[in-house]
This record gives structure tokens, C-alpha cells and sequence, in this order.
């Protein structure tokens, strides 16, 4: 039996007020499922997820003309932090649609714990991911249906935790209605810090066991960037986290970086190895990263 993935029904149980405008309502099914799911294969599995472990072999892919990715390799190992590092446009993102199935690859094999993601439903391989990027948006419905996004059949006390873990429950406490206290239309009642770890809630309560993390390029407050951080750092705990790096401090922290040119890895290994090698990664570090080695106010916020 094939069980389509469809996010109105994981819409219907949020309760949410479906008297809103009908605008509103169509911008959240189009945020939930903007990519069309693919089809699953005949026979597709449910995919299991005892360790974590992504490889990526000889990846090609192009959205059209160029080509994107060009015989990219590379391995996440489980329970571990991957940093993807390289200059704007070499791929970074891509991978990241690429895991989650909103593209299928051209050329190449992507594989979870030995199984191709190819064969596997859709809906099980985005179950056992959650994302957090720079701009999660968040809906005009109160913040723990924003929260409950995460895994809809949740109950309020494991929404909570997830705020608690999230470094979030402290201002939604001091909120007007708190957890009942609408978000405002884009999250616009919220700072930049607060979203994120509303973001970060989100990902907690979904529990996957991988997790896809583009950095905010944009630094926040030093107390809200401290409060981000140290939420992102429990949140990666135990889980093979792949993150699109734009902080010297994470790249330093990675069990291992991932350095991208134009559609594929060239260099990987640590921060010390790679610094050592004089190669691409350390002009990066020079240039991309340069803003994080001035004082030491934001890598103290950090740790
Ligand atoms: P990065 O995250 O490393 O900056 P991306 O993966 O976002 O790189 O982009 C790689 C290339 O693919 C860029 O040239 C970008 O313009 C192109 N690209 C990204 N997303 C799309 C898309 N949805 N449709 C067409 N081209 C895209
Ligand atoms: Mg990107």
C-alpha cells in the first residue's frame, strides 16, 4: 500500500484556523509542498534510519542548461557534523533539495544507512530529516501551531520541551497568551533570533535523525546569537548533521569540511588539515570567514 505524502492532511491536524484569507491559506500549502513530490517507485520502502550515514556518489545534476553538480562525492558520516563550505553558487543548496527529493539526480547515487533514496518513499525520507534554514518562515497562526509544524500529531507538553530545548520558551512565556500568541504574518511579531529558535523548536520536536542546517548570514545581538547557538548545538547532538557554514566557528567545530568548486568537493578534512594544505580552503577562510577572526565577540558569544 502506498501511502502519499500529503501535507493537507498533516495541515488538517494542526487545527489551524482555516478561516483565514485564502491567500494565507494557499501560501502555506505552497510552502509545505512548493516542489511537487515525486512519484514513489513501485514497491518503494519505508526507510529506515538505524545509524544516519549519507553517502554521495558521482552526483551530476542541472535544474536545466548548465550543469550544477558535476560528479560530487561525498560522505556524512552518521551521528556527525559535515560542514559544506565554497564560494555562492557552487552547489551547497542543491545537495540539500537533493536529499530531500525535491529534484532527483541525474547521474549518480544518493544513499541513506545503504538504501538509495530513489527507492524509497518520499515520505519517509523527509520524516527522517528536518531542516533549518535562514528564512523557515513562520505562519500567522499562534506559535505552538507554528511549533507543531514539526510533527503535527505532537501533544502540548512535548511542544513545550521542544521550545525549552530550543532556548524559545522563555520569551514566548513573557508573550502576550504565550504559546496561544499569534506569530504575526511572516513571524513578524518576532525578532530575527527568536524565529530561528522557533525554527530550532520545530526540528526538535521532529526528533529525524538527520538534520540539514543552512547558517544564518546575517549575525544577530550578541545574547540572541549565544541563545541560537548554544539551542543549534543541542539540537545537532547525536545526529548527522550537514551544514552549509558561514561562521569560522562551525567549520573549526566540524568532525569534517566539505570544501565546494563549481559543482563539486575538491578538498575535505578538518579545519587544521585543510589550513595546513594552502589550498582553496584556506583562501576562503581568508575571505568568507574573515568577518568572524576580527574581535572576539562573536566566537566568545558562540562557546
Ligand atoms: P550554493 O548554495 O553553493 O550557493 P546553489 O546550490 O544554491 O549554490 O546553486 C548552484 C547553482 O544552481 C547556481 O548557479 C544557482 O543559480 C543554480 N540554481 C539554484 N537553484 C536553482 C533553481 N531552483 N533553478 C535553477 N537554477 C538554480
Ligand atoms: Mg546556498
Amino acid at each position: 500500500l502506498l501511502l502519499a505524502y500529503d501535507p493537507a492532511r498533516r495541515l488538517a491536524r494542526l487545527q489551524v484556523n482555516l478561516s483565514k484569507s485564502l491567500v494565507g491559506v494557499r501560501l502555506m500549502y505552497e510552502l509545505l509542498d512548493d516542489h511537487p513530490a515525486l512519484v514513489d517507485a513501485d514497491g518503494a520502502a519505508e526507510l529506515a534510519v538505524p545509524k544516519g550515514k549519507v553517502v554521495i556518489e558521482e552526483v551530476r545534476f542541472s535544474y536545466g542548461e548548465p550543469s550544477v553538480l558535476s560528479g560530487l562525492s561525498m560522505v556524512a558520516e552518521a551521528g556527525k557534523t559535515t560542514a559544506l563550505v565554497g564560494a555562492s553558487g557552487a552547489g551547497k543548496s542543491t545537495v540539500f533539495a537533493l536529499l530531500e527529493r525535491f529534484y532527483d539526480v541525474d547521474r549518480g547515487s544518493i544513499t541513506i544507512d545503504g538504501q538509495n533514496i530513489r527507492d524509497v518513499t518520499v515520505e519517509s525520507l523527509r520524516r527522517n530529516i528536518a531542516v533549518v534554514t535562514q528564512d523557515t518562515f513562520l505562519f500567522d497562526v499562534s506559535i505552538r501551531d507554528n511549533i507543531a509544524l514539526g510533527r503535527p500529531e505532537a501533544t502540548f507538553d512535548e511542544i513545550r520541551q521542544a521550545a525549552i530545548d530550543a532556548n524559545a520558551d522563555d520569551f514566548i512565556m513573557e508573550m502576550p497568551g504565550g504559546y496561544d500568541a499569534p506569530a504575526g504574518e511572516g513571524g513578524g511579531r518576532l525578532s530575527g533570533g527568536q524565529r530561528q529558535r522557533i525554527a530550532i523548536a520545530r526540528a526538535m520536536l521532529r526528533n529525524a535523525p538527520i538534520l540539514l542546517l543552512d547558517e544564518a548570514t546575517s549575525a544577530l545581538d550578541a545574547e540572541s546569537e549565544a541563545k541560537v547557538q548554544s539551542a543549534l548545538k543541542r539540537l545537532m547532538e547525536g545526529r548527522t548533521t550537514l551544514v552549509i557554514a558561514h561562521r569560522l566557528s562551525t567549520v573549526r567545530d566540524a568532525d569534517m569540511i566539505q570544501v565546494f568548486d563549481r559543482g563539486r568537493v575538491i578538498e575535505n578534512g578538518t579545519h587544521q588539515s585543510l589550513f595546513q594544505q594552502d589550498g582553496v580552503y584556506r583562501r576562503l577562510c581568508e575571505l568568507q570567514f574573515q568577518e568572524s577572526r576580527k574581535p572576539d565577540t562573536e566566537q566568545s558569544a558562540a562557546e
